[in-house]
This record gives C-alpha cells, sequence and structure tokens, in this order.
C-alpha cells in the first residue's frame, strides 16, 4: 500500500516579511511555552534577565500547558515594535517552539507525510494568490511506502477507508466547474452518509470506493440539488448556523474597518443578540441572502481558485481525513470548513458596505480570520459545547451558501 509525501509548491521559496509584515506573528495568540524552551531560559546567566524570561510565563491549570503572558492589547509580552525581543537579544534557538516553526507546518502521520505553511501568515496569503499560481501545481506529491499494518494499529481511521475518502475530496477539489460551495456541500453529504452507515453498523470500504466512482454523476447530481435547495433553505437553520459560527468571532466591525452601515449594524446586533425572535430571524436571514447575492456579482474574477487554493491547503493544514478529531470525521471537516464560512461572512458584509472588495482586503480578512479561530482553539471550543453541529446532517442545506 502506498502513501504520499506531499509539500506545498512555494514552501521552500518563502521568507519572512518581518516589520513590514500587516500582521504580527504572534498578537492575540495564545502561545504555549514548550518544556524545553523553558529549561533552555533558565540557563542564562544574568538572573535579572533568566527571571524576566521565567516570569513571562503564566501557568495553565487546564488544557495545553503553560502559555506566554499578553498585554493589554493582546500582543505578546515579548513584542516591542513588531518585532520580538527574544529573537533580538538571545536569537531565534531562545524563541518556544512555535516561534520558531511558525508559519512551518511539519505533519507526519502512517499515511501521509506533509510540508505546509499556515493560512494566518499573510506573506503565505500574498504567494497562494500571486498571478500565475493558479495555473502551476499547488501542491508537489511523491509517493512513500507505508507499512499498512502499522498505519492500521496507529490511525484513528481504517487506512483503506481515509484514502478513498480522500480521493473523493481531492478530485472534487480538481473540477474547477464546480464553485466551492457545491464541493462543500458534496463533501459534506458524503461524510453524512457515511457517519450514518457507520452508526448503523454498515459502514463497508467498498460503500467509499463506490462513492468514488460514482463521484462525478453523483457531484453533476449534487450540484443541480444544492441549486434547488437555496431558495428553500429553511430561515430558522440558516440563522442558527451564522449565530453559532459568529458566537466565536470578534464583532465583525473590528474585523472590516468599514465606514458606518446601517445593514452591517442591524446584521451584527441580530448576530450577536442572545435570544432572537421570529422577526430577527427572518429580517438576519434575508440580510445574508442579500449580502450574499450582492457579494456574488462584484467578487473579483479570480475569487472563487482562489479560495479554492485556501481550501485545498486548509485541508492539507489539518491533515483531513486523517485526523478525525476525537475520532469524529465531521469535526475535522468542521475545522476546515468554519472559518472558510466566516471568510464568507465577512468578504460579503464589506461588499455591502463598500460596494466592492479587492484582492488586499480578501487576503486580510483571511489571515484575520485565521489568527483568531486557529491560533486561540476557538472552533475546539465551539465544538465541544455545541455538539450540535456535528450533526451535520440536520444543517446541511446551509453550507450551499457558502
Ligand atoms: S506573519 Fe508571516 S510574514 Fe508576518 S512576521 Fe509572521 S512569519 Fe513573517
Amino acid at each position: 500500500m502506498s502513501g504520499k509525501s506531499v509539500t506545498l509548491a512555494f514552501y521552500g521559496q518563502f521568507h519572512c516579511l518581518g516589520d513590514q509584515c500587516p500582521a504580527s506573528c504572534c498578537a492575540n495568540w495564545t502561545l504555549d511555552v514548550d518544556k524545553d524552551t523553558y529549561e533552555r531560559w533558565a540557563t542564562v546567566s544574568v538572573e535579572a534577565d533568566r527571571q524576566a524570561l521565567l516570569d513571562s510565563v503564566r501557568p495553565v491549570t487546564s488544557g495545553y500547558g503553560d502559555i506566554l503572558k499578553q498585554k493589554d492589547n493582546g500582543e505578546c509580552i515579548h513584542l516591542e515594535d513588531k518585532l520580538c525581543t527574544i529573537q533580538r537579544r538571545y536569537g531565534h534557538d531562545f524563541l518556544p517552539l512555535t516561534c520558531r516553526k511558525y508559519p512551518r507546518i511539519y505533519t507526519h502521520d502512517e499515511m501521509q507525510d506533509v510540508h505546509s505553511l499556515a493560512l494566518s501568515c499573510p506573506e503565505v496569503l500574498n504567494r497562494l494568490f500571486a498571478d500565475g499560481q493558479q495555473q502551476r501545481a499547488l501542491l508537489l506529491k511523491k509517493t512513500m511506502t507505508v507499512d499498512f499494518q502499522a498505519a492500521e494499529q496507529a490511525l484513528l481511521m481504517d487506512p483503506v477507508f481515509g484514502r478513498a475518502l480522500l480521493k473523493i475530496v481531492n478530485e472534487v477539489m480538481s473540477l474547477p466547474k464546480y464553485e466551492p460551495s457545491v464541493f462543500l456541500y458534496f463533501i459534506g453529504s458524503v461524510l453524512c452518509n457515511v457517519a450514518k452507515k457507520s452508526e448503523q453498523g454498515e459502514l463497508r470500504r467498498k460503500d467509499v470506493n463506490d462513492m468514488h466512482k460514482r463521484l462525478k454523476p453523483d457531484l453533476f447530481q449534487s450540484a443541480k440539488t444544492a441549486q434547488r435547495r437555496i431558495d428553500k433553505l429553511d430561515k430558522h437553520l440558516n440563522v442558527q448556523f451564522w449565530r453559532l459560527l459568529d458566537s466565536i468571532m470578534p464583532n465583525a466591525r473590528d474585523l472590516l474597518a468599514v465606514d458606518d452601515s446601517a445593514d452591517l449594524d442591524e446584521c451584527i446586533d441580530l448576530l450577536k443578540t442572545p435570544d432572537i425572535d421570529m422577526d430577527g430571524q427572518a429580517r438576519l436571514h434575508g440580510l445574508v441572502m442579500a449580502m450574499r447575492d450582492q457579494a456574488r456579482s462584484c467578487l473579483p474574477a479570480s475569487y472563487n481558485d482562489n479560495m479554492r487554493s485556501y481550501l485545498i491547503v486548509k485541508f492539507l493544514n489539518n491533515r483531513f481525513p486523517w485526523n478525525p478529531v476525537e475520532g469524529n470525521v465531521i469535526a475535522a471537516y468542521l475545522y476546515c470548513v468554519i472559518p472558510y464560512a466566516l471568510i464568507q461572512l465577512l468578504v460579503w458584509m464589506q461588499v455591502r458596505v463598500e460596494g466592492g472588495i479587492d484582492g488586499a482586503e480578501i487576503k486580510r480578512i483571511i489571515y484575520s480570520v485565521e489568527r483568531h479561530l486557529n491560533h486561540n482553539k476557538r472552533i475546539y471550543r465551539l465544538l465541544s459545547e455545541h455538539e450540535e453541529l456535528l450533526h451535520l446532517d440536520e444543517y446541511l442545506d446551509c453550507l450551499i451558501l457558502l
């Protein structure tokens, strides 16, 4: 049996923008301090310097280990004028492991070996969306031999089943004639189907292989179904979907930095109102649909291609489907879909207020959402607190808007 070694095409050419970066790596990031780094800090010979380093760590009683303290504005305590004082005074080796690696991502398991880059870094998005990137291969793949028995024991997912699922995802994403909303809806429906059969104890490896064989006609059918369902989308479901997702985001106004707009104010208020009545639901549903329609008519021509590239890297970085979160492959899928959906909503809002959006603004929205969600484990918390989101079959229709 074979697996894959996958490298993001421009991985080797990445260069940090340094103080020219429009974002700081560590702003608003809950940064873990690994044990090796802590021990290295403890070797600093000047006592006052050593103590300052060790005192900058805040122990956490539950969760993921010790973290760096932050200033009131959310920046790392070691950041000065957008540059890191640890790096400046002690060198790269004294940075916590997370900072040393960022934005590089290396993951390895029994089926896949990945070198990629985080989508929260502005320079990664510059390269991902650069002119001409669409014509070049985004992922460089090499076949690697895998130990099937070891994979079967170590992976949280049956390797034959996972590989078939991955083939479906890769193939669907390589068909540019469909919009990202269609393939997200389609992959969601495949996962719902798989989850249902699995719950009933009827899931066989052959089922997923059969889904792969029927992929093109099923996808075509799915695209037609999606079109029909948009007009019949359940208001309550749609509103619940956006309100839940929005609950892990700050006020959109802070992320968008746009002029005053009555529609935007109303939409944000309705998203954030704890109890929303029927009239409010109808109004919010109408606003979301109107914003989406308006945006679709004036997004840059490259938008869908760029968002397809974003999703390809997103799935890769999340090791989908080899990394089912707490054993749940739908949760792994939602780790990719939730940031994507929130990016869409913010893009629609921006278009509503400004009447259009350019590439720079789209990138700013993407890295802001990525940083906010992925640097602070917010999706993990959302899924832990709202297990209803794991019942994707109950709100799958909402994905057709994306
Ligand atoms: S976010 Fe990226 S480009 Fe910006 S400082 Fe960090 S690594 Fe460099």
